[in-house]
């Protein structure tokens, strides 16, 4: 008798290890979000790129190195049309 009560509690042991790892897993992989990336590229010859996930703190950066750097004043509507936009669909 005492022996399958502890059968038991070594299954139930089994059964939450797997569901931690479970639990784990998908931690480790945001997969089901799309991570989509805007990029820009500064189309003078200065090398200067700018990528991230949020589009505004992209177009921001953008219109702060070509005031600083170019001494243009861009919109956000001119930098809008210079930005790349990359789905990472994995
Ligand atoms: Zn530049």
């Amino acid at each position: 008798m005492k022996k399958s009560i502890l059968a038991a509690v070594a299954a139930f042991a089994v059964v939450s290890a797997l569901s931690l790892f479970a639990v784990a897993e998908d931690a480790k992989k945001p997969a089901d979000k799309p991570a989509t990336v805007y990029t820009v590229q500064c189309d003078s010859p200065c090398s200067f790129m700018v990528s991230g996930h949020d589009k505004k703190e992209v177009i921001a950066v953008v219109i702060e190195h070509a005031k600083t750097h170019h001494n243009m004043n861009l919109t956000e509507k001119d930098v809008e049309g210079m930005v790349k936009t990359t789905e990472a669909s994995k």
